[in-house]
């Protein structure tokens, strides 16, 4: 998508890097795909295929269904989304009945396949990230598999109770949940590389996340006002949000009606940016362009 400026009564611009990142996309088209080409197979996801409700209420209406648990018994296609899942959870899967298409996007194989490398190799493997995010749940389960020094932080707070056990271990190992922010980052790497004896970083913030958050802060400089669009589950976008309220104003609504809530602050910006998260369909951000145009 090309970076769009419009010179309104308002200087509006939209961001290039707004909406579906490829490994949504991917898990979107091939699950449709899918069930085109299966129609008598019943097809399922386990979880969300993406954080948006339209999505998920276009997916049922092509048949493709979500489900949160899985069944004693199932038949049919059941897909892993692009956060991945743990060997024990696929096996399980596979236990029930259902053939597995997995839709783990390449960037967070990427990140698991670190981790239990770093795992095999005896580091003290220190996951960056929200330990509840199902991209990190799966992750932290790859690499227990091979290690019990397994842990997940978000900040180094969370890291002190382990202070003495880093220490004592003679490497340790990070590796990123794909969506963080380098911000969230930077002080655990600080903060390892004073106590630990030696550090493997592996920096697996994905491509689609560090280029969407850098052309983000560009725009956030010049801008009055910010305008980020995309589900509050969404952990991309919610980063998003929280990296641009540091340079300016920013609000993070899920759909073009929330903006009414913002009425006063959009008409008094002169110069407004709009982004948004990896989950967020094109439909929802051209509304949400039309609607400030129209301010
Ligand atoms: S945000 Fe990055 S890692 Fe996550 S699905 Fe998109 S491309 Fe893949």
């Amino acid at each position: 998508m090309e970076r769009r400026q419009l010179n309104l009564p308002k200087n509006i611009t939209l961001a290039k890097f707004a909406g579906f990142c490829y490994g949504v996309k991917r898990a979107v088209e091939t699950a449709k795909k899918l069930k085109a080409e299966n129609p008598e197979k019943e097809v399922c996801v386990l979880g969300e295929l993406i954080h948006n409700t339209n999505v998920i209420h276009e997916l049922e209406s092509l048949g493709i269904k979500t489900i949160n648990e899985i069944p004693e018994k199932g038949e049919g296609i059941c897909v892993i989304r692009s956060h991945g899942e743990s060997p024990e959870v696929i096996e399980k899967i596979k236990q029930a009945g259902f053939e597995v298409v997995d839709l783990t996007c390449p960037d967070v194989k990427k990140v698991q396949q670190k981790a239990i490398e770093l795992a095999k190799e005896d580091y003290f493997l220190v996951i960056v990230g929200k330990s509840e995010h199902p991209e990190v749940v799966a992750i932290r389960a790859n690499a227990q598999l091979w290690s019990d020094k397994v842990i997940v932080a978000s900040s180094v707070e969370q890291l002190i109770p382990y202070q003495d056990k880093i220490k004592n271990h003679k490497r340790t190992g990070i590796v990123v949940q794909t969506t963080q922010r380098i911000e969230t980052l930077n002080p655990i790497v600080q903060y390892l590389t004073s106590i630990s004896k030696e550090v493997h970083i592996a920096n697996t913030i994905c491509a689609s996340t560090a280029m969407r958050q850098k052309e983000a802060k560009e725009l956030a400089r010049t801008s009055d006002l910010v305008i980020v669009a995309g589900s509050k589950k969404s952990a991309n976008t919610t980063h998003l949000a929280e990296i641009l309220k540091d340079i300016t104003k920013t609000i993070h609504i899920e759909n073009d009606a929330e903006l009414d809530n913002y009425k006063e602050l959009i008409e008094s910006a002169n110069n407004i940016s709009i982004t948004a998260g990896a989950s967020t369909p094109q439909n929802v951000i051209e509304k949400v362009l039309e609607k400030i145009k129209n301010y």
